[in-house]
């Protein structure tokens, strides 16, 4: 849809709040968000307007009047012109003079009914929609305003016609409700984007981490989360002296593999022996990738004896579990070894891997558990 044509419906721009379709989502938040508040205060200033001088004070009655057709016109430029940086300047400027404006007109603080605390809006619309410093300067401007109607005050009063008390209190009510109002409008909008932002921060995090700590072939952790997890069955082993093995496997003649059938087949097989191993393990265990085709399974409550067993069945399964698709037999030797009390993760993977290693010289599938390095 085209706003700028000239022949498209005035109607048509409010609805979409001067939004374009390839606007992204937080200038989108931000466009809806200044032109409904704009358009609410210039409407709000109309009644105020009319009330002022209904009740005897057409000066006054005037300054949001004028307020309300300067804000109109200023949100149609915006719709026209689709500047929307120089709109929420305008916005920001407009909202702060004419409140204080409005309020010397009627005499200063006393007569003023406190209407100056719309102008509160400036800095606050500046924090949302540019940033800290922005809001500082903004901040500051308000702060100048509200020094020169101190000044003004005496003099001021002098000047203007008392208002009576009652209607006095009315109106102070009516712009503090209004002021509150506006304010928490625009805090509402502010910490509703900062929490979506937060989330997507969060998102982004997750997904960092977890491509961090994970194989992108196999799926299956990869080392640096092995580090942290070994780390952490350490410290329960610790804490609850109960045993901690270590496995390691590794596909026997896997470069026969890769040369028979070529890179890809070889990392389907790799994919398909990670699946074979995972399907074996109790939740508890837990199974990553150390290398090309190497696994490492740490196995928490497991002394060498259960260990053993369950490289034995894993070592069976995996032989007797076909790749599907392709005829290929596949067979895997296993080196386990038990963490013993004081041993770093690396002194108990390189038993397991010494081990491993024993396995495959003793004719590659099966499972060794001697770490000696006679063979090496
Ligand atoms: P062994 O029985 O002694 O283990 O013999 P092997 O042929 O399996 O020898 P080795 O374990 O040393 O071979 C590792 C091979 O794994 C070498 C490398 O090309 C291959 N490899 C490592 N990572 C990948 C991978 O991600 N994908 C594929 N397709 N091959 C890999
Ligand atoms: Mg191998
Ligand atoms: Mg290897």
């Amino acid at each position: 849809m085209r706003w700028t044509g000239g022949h498209s419906n005035p109607l048509d721009w409010w609805l979409n709040l001067g939004v374009s379709p390839q606007d992204p989502p937080d200038l989108r938040l931000k466009k809806v968000v200044m032109t409904l508040v704009s358009t609410g205060i210039a409407t709000l200033a109309i009644f105020w307007g009319i009330l002022y001088i209904a009740t005897g004070y057409p000066l006054s009655g005037a300054i949001p009047l004028g307020y309300s057709v300067v804000s109109f016109a200023s949100i149609l430029h915006f719709f026209r012109s689709k500047q929307f940086d120089l709109f929420c300047f305008s916005q920001q400027l407009l909202i702060l003079i004419l409140p204080f404006a409005l309020m010397w007109s009627l005499g200063g603080f006393a007569n003023g009914s406190v209407v100056m605390i719309w102008a509160f809006f400036a800095p606050l619309a500046a924090l949302f929609f540019l940033d800290l410093e922005a809001a500082r300067r903004w901040f500051i401007a308000f702060i100048a305003l509200l020094i020169v109607s101190a000044i003004l005050d005496s003099w001021l009063q002098g000047l203007a016609r008392p208002m009576p008390t009652t209607l006095n209190t009315l109106y102070f009510l009516m712009n503090m409700g209004m002021g509150f109002i506006l304010i928490s409008l625009v805090l509402y909008y502010f910490v509703k984007d900062r929490n979506k932002a937060y989330r997507e921060l969060e998102q982004t995090q997750e997904h960092i981490h977890h491509m961090m700590m994970t194989d992108p072939l196999t799926g299956m952790p990869n080392r640096r989360h092995l580090e942290q997890r070994f780390n952490e069955e350490l410290d329960r082993k610790q804490r609850y002296g109960e045993p901690l093995s270590v496995l390691m496997t590794d596909v026997d003649f896997f470069k026969t593999i890769n040369d028979r059938y070529g890179h890809a087949v070889g990392d389907e097989v790799l994919k398909a022996f990670a699946k074979t191993l995972q399907g074996g393990l109790r939740s508890s265990d837990f199974l990553a990738r150390y290398g090309g085709e190497e696994f490492i399974v740490l196995l928490p409550a497991s002394d060498l004896d259960a260990a053993r067993n369950l490289a034995e069945r894993l070592r069976k399964t995996v032989k007797s579990t076909p790749i599907e698709g392709y005829d290929i037999q596949l067979t895997s030797s296993f080196g386990v070894a038990e963490v013993q009390t004081g041993e770093s993760p690396e002194q108990a993977i390189s038993r397991a891997d010494k081990a491993m290693y024993n396995a495959k010289h003793e004719g590659r599938d099966q499972v060794s558990s001697k770490d000696d390095s006679a063979h090496i």
